[in-house]
């Protein structure tokens, strides 16, 4: 029998803010192909874990592995990591004065130095991903939010991570572009991609995760497949909170 090894492994992980401990010995293993999705009240800690995997926030006590790559080594290479575990956030930041393509292209072709004419035939076939072929020259300016956060995703994915994190990326979204963008993230978990997902779209988690890992106040506190978890949740914080937002 072979142990699924996992892609992200993050062991009793602490993270402090000054005198607000944000993250109390957190642990959680993303098997690769896998989707898992985070939930749980606002200040929980959920977008500083995703950033502690990024290594954009240092961690005091735990460890987080990457593949083999050691996150908290001080002679991490920081542009390495952040090729293999892709990131977008709820704020897009598209550079506004670049076209769509040229927003993709842009990182793969500066920070990375690839070839310009390879970046550039990725970069069409992933906006022809998130059905945006047509928008390739399109100012960020011209584009709605659902359209820009597709482009924001697609700019992520030029890089070729091994990982996805996705924090709240429809929370500032309009109700009418958060299904497209949802179904951009669908069909690249659908493709195999390996997804960490921080949401507060409680059905999409329902349907498309592996496992759903439940946070308050800096702790994990029960996690299960989807259907478990919603429909049997173990701990009372759970139920309360379900109770909110379901
Ligand atoms: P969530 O994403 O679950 O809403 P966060 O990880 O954003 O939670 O925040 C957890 C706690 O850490 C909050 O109390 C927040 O105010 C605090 N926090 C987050 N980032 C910082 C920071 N850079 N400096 C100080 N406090 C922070
Ligand atoms: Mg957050």
């Amino acid at each position: 029998m072979t142990v699924p090894q996992a892609l992200v492994s993050i062991r009793n992980v602490h993270k402090r803010f000054g005198a607000l401990e944000v993250l109390k010995g957190v642990s959680l293993d993303v098997a690769r192909g896998e989707v898992i999705c985070i939930i749980g009240p606002s200040g929980s800690g959920k977008s500083t874990l995703l950033r502690c995997i990024n290594a954009l926030v240092p961690i005091e006590a735990g460890t987080i592995l990457v593949g083999v790559t050691d996150v908290t080594d001080p002679k991490l290479d920081r542009i390495a990591l952040r090729q293999r575990v892709g990131m977008v956030f709820q704020q897009y930041n598209l550079f506004p004065h670049r076209t769509a393509l040229q927003n993709v292209m842009m990182a793969p072709v500066q920070v990375l130095k690839q070839d310009r004419r390879v970046v550039e035939d990725r970069a069409r076939a992933l906006l022809a991903k998130v059905r945006l072929t047509d928008k390739a020259d399109a100012y960020p300016g011209e584009l709605s939010g659902g359209q820009q956060q597709r482009v924001a995703i697609a700019r992520s994915l030029c890089m070729q991570p091994e990982v996805m994190l996705f924090d709240e990326v429809t929370a500032a979204l309009d109700p009418e572009t958060v299904k497209e963008v949802l179904l951009t993230i669908r069909e690249l978990a659908e493709d195999g991609m390996t997804c960490l997902l921080v949401t507060h779209e409680m059905n999409f988690a329902r349907d498309l995760a592996d496992q759903v890992y439940f946070t308050d106040r800096g702790v994990i506190v029960e996690h299960a497949a989807p259907a478990e978890l919603f429909s049997a949740p173990r701990d009372p914080r759970t139920r309360e909170f379900l109770g909110k937002v379901l």
